[in-house]
């Protein structure tokens, strides 16, 4: 079966709809953040603001993706992670 969605292989499966794991967190999960419950792509775009990686107006989203990766390799936790790895 596929994702009504997307085409993706759906995994959550009833007489509601199939959708893919992607699919099924972007509509229905829900995360609580201090005591709010929150649409789990709403909290990771209000993190992302808060981390200043927030998609800019009329930014591609190459751009954006390049813009974040670049945040990421310099964090302190993806050098902490990549230490003794090279
Ligand atoms: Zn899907």
């Amino acid at each position: 079966m596929t994702c009504d969605n997307c085409g993706r292989k759906a995994t959550q499966i009833n007489d509601l709809y199939q959708l893919c794991s992607r699919c099924y967190t972007v509509e229905y999960s829900t995360i609580n953040i201090s005591g709010k419950n929150m649409k789990v792509k709403d909290a990771l775009k209000l993190q992302l603001e808060k981390m200043e990686l927030g998609r800019k107006e009329g930014e591609s989203i190459a751009d954006w993706c390049g813009r974040c990766r670049v945040w990421a390799t310099n964090s302190k936790y993806w050098k902490k992670e990549m230490e003794g790895k090279a």
